[in-house]
């Protein structure tokens, strides 16, 4: 008797343990469509919409995971057309924003790109979906931390990544095909011009803190000229700096 009361508890347990387990899954494989049906949405309407065209970017967007580079609270909000807060007052730049960037920057599989601002983490996990390598400075300790930890997690292998004042590029890595400024600076810093290689373009947010700046395109010539074209007018966080952390 006892036995068949014992058989029978086992069974139970089973049976909702069985139960559980196909909860879990199929709320888990919700959540991915969840987010991939976002995304997808981000892309078209968003992005596609407003006239970029490269697919190697329209790709990397439609397939970097944007919400798991903001807390979980803001998961919902990730895929939405704004930035959104990432702690200690940075922001991680709105989706087109990142797009059109990353488009003017113009770089292939053979790239190698520096970022000034890893923030989240997003814009070069976007990056090294793209090109060869890509190295990013993060003045703030714990952010650099985070998206070292988070981007590790996320399996990027072409990501370098330095807590240093960005305003000194990264040095021993230069010249870079590309450089992408994600803070805003009163001016170009001169270390960025000179770690770009000749035929090499930086796109830049130039003007004061917190107020409307332009987002600047520069080039470096093949005979080492620099020339610069404003794309468009942006909001980004200031570049602020450290002369300890270079
Ligand atoms: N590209 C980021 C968004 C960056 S917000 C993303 O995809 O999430 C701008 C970032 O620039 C912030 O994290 C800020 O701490 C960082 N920053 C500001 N001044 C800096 C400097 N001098 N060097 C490096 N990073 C800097």
């Amino acid at each position: 008797m006892k036995a068949n009361i014992f058989i029978y508890r086992c069974r139970v347990f089973i049976l909702l343990l069985t139960l559980f387990v196909f909860l879990y899954d199929s709320n888990l494989s919700a959540d991915v469509d969840r987010y991939t049906m976002a995304r997808d949405e981000m892309v078209q309407y968003q992005i596609r919409k407003r006239g970029i065209k490269d697919q190697n970017v329209l790709r990397a967007m439609s397939s970097v995971p944007r919400h798991e580079f903001v807390r979980k609270g803001l998961w919902k909000n990730a895929y939405e057309d704004r930035p959104l807060p990432i702690g200690y007052g940075q922001t991680i730049s709105q989706p087109y924003i990142v797009a059109y960037m990353t488009e003017l920057l113009g770089v292939d599989q053979e790239s190698r790109v520096l970022e000034v601002g890893t923030g989240s983490g997003y814009q070069a996990a976007i990056l090294a979906g793209i090109v060869k390598e890509v190295y990013t400075v993060e003045i703030v300790a714990p952010l650099y931390q985070r998206s070292q930890t988070l981007l590790e997690r996320l399996g990027y292998k072409n990501i370098q990544i330095k807590n240093a004042d960005g305003y000194f590029g990264w040095e021993s890595q230069a010249p870079f095909d590309a450089i992408i400024v994600t803070c805003a600076s009163d001016f170009i810093p001169p270390p960025l011009i000179k770690q770009l290689k000749k035929g090499g373009v930086m796109c830049i947010p130039v003007g004061p803190p917190f107020k409307i700046q332009h987002l600047i395109l520069v080039k470096k010539e093949m005979n080492g000229e620099i020339t610069t074209q404003i794309m468009a007018s942006v909001r980004f966080v200031p570049l602020v700096r450290d002369s300890q952390k270079q």
